[in-house]
């Protein structure tokens, strides 16, 4: 008997939130990136799932042969580019494009001479993590296409703050690093930039192609804006049962620490889920969680394999009932918010030894 927790993946909302992003991409080249495991959801469910995108983009190559084995015949690209030379023959025989963002991978294709080894060039445009300042391209550009079996497809870059929620003018703007881009953005070179917030709400970023992650799976980038304003659909629920339920006096504690203490005679209901299935052991006292339709407060520290909520208001929540830590009615966005971070690290985290339950029409 499989432990009373499930992450349900929603293929077709997988499908939906594909089809919105790729005509919020008018026309552009959509990348699907699928890292970290498709952000929690299974690789071999989004290579299903986006079997409409022009790619996939991941950042370990090792996804790309998954993918690969699970039928999917179109473009894969690397988006941190290979890591050593070693790297250099899979990426020809599994046909993977590479991300080039530092010398030290120019050096290694000059020494390794491949065949047939297709680039993008990454430009530093301003957030200061991968990549060639915009200068530097022509010359990076010269010695890439002097290698006989290289090819230059185009340029990348990543925006540091294409959400709405980012005010003012601060180092790394989309306009400031759209700036910094110069000729590079709409030059003859193919330009690919747009991130999912780019692709919601800049559309003066332009270029020939975009990579969208998070809001493939159905989350806002920006926390102050919902899924559904976006017309997107969660596509991971996590779910566990209540498998106890505890009736206790004003004064008495719950769980590891003693945090959460009673001021009234309160009914605990214990969830089959814990830190170890990848709910952060970081969440407060009175973060949210979905029971039989109303939000109950959790009620003292996560363990490894359980937590409490505090269900005195909800008496239909009881042995049985099942919770929903984040998904189709409570935002995974609200719930990250609760503990101080964001929905891409929660679902990210999804643990290995939470059954994925697939739902497709
Ligand atoms: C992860 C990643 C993306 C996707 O970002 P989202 O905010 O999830 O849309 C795009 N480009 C690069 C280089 C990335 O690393």
């Amino acid at each position: 008997m499989p432990r009373p927790i499930y992450a349900e993946i929603d293929l077709d909302a997988l499908r939906h939130n594909l089809n919105v992003l790729r005509e919020r991409a008018e026309g552009r080249t959509v990348w699907a990136v699928v890292k970290a495991n498709a952000y929690g959801h299974g690789l071999e469910n989004a290579v299903k799932a986006f079997e409409a995108a022009d790619g996939l983009a991941t950042i370990d190559l090792c996804d790309a042969e998954r993918a690969r084995r699970c039928g999917w015949k179109k473009r894969i690209l690397l988006l941190e580019g290979f890591f050593d030379e070693t790297d250099i023959e899979p990426l020809q025989t599994i046909g993977v494009e590479t991300v080039i963002h530092s010398p030290w991978q120019i050096e290694i294709l000059k020494r390794m001479n491949p065949k047939d080894v297709r680039c993008h060039i990454k430009v530093n445009s301003g957030m200061n993590r991968l990549g060639f300042l915009p200068v530097e391209v022509n010359t990076v550009y010269d010695q890439l296409t002097a290698l006989k079996g290289v090819r230059v497809m185009g340029v990348v870059t990543h925006f540091a703050n294409a959400e709405p929620s980012y005010l003012g003018d601060a180092p790394a703007s989309v306009g400031k690093q759209l700036t910094r881009m110069g000729r590079l953005a709409n030059g003859e070179t193919a330009a690919c930039m747009a991130n999912s917030a780019g692709i919601l709400w800049h559309p003066e970023v332009g270029g020939n192609a975009v990579r969208a992650g998070v809001a493939l799976y159905g989350i806002s980038p920006d926390a102050h804006i919902s899924s559904e304003e976006l017309g997107l659909i969660p596509a991971m629920t996590l779910c566990a049962k209540i498998i106890a339920v505890q009736q206790i006096a004003p004064g008495e504690a719950v769980g590891y620490g003693s945090r959460w203490i009673a001021k009234r005679p309160s009914r605990i209901a214990v969830v089959a889920c814990g830190y170890a299935d990848g709910y952060p052991r970081s969440m407060p006292d009175g973060a949210p969680v979905w029971v039989e339709g109303q939000i109950a407060p959790l009620a003292g520290a996560v363990s490894m394999d359980m937590l409490e909520i505090d269900v005195t208001d909800i008496p239909a929540a009881t042995l049985g009932s099942t919770v929903e830590l984040w998904g189709k009615h409570l935002p995974v966005n609200r719930v990250a918010s609760a503990c101080g971070t964001i929905g891409y690290e929660l679902i990210c985290a999804l643990a290995r030894r939470v059954p994925i339950n697939v739902k497709s029409a």
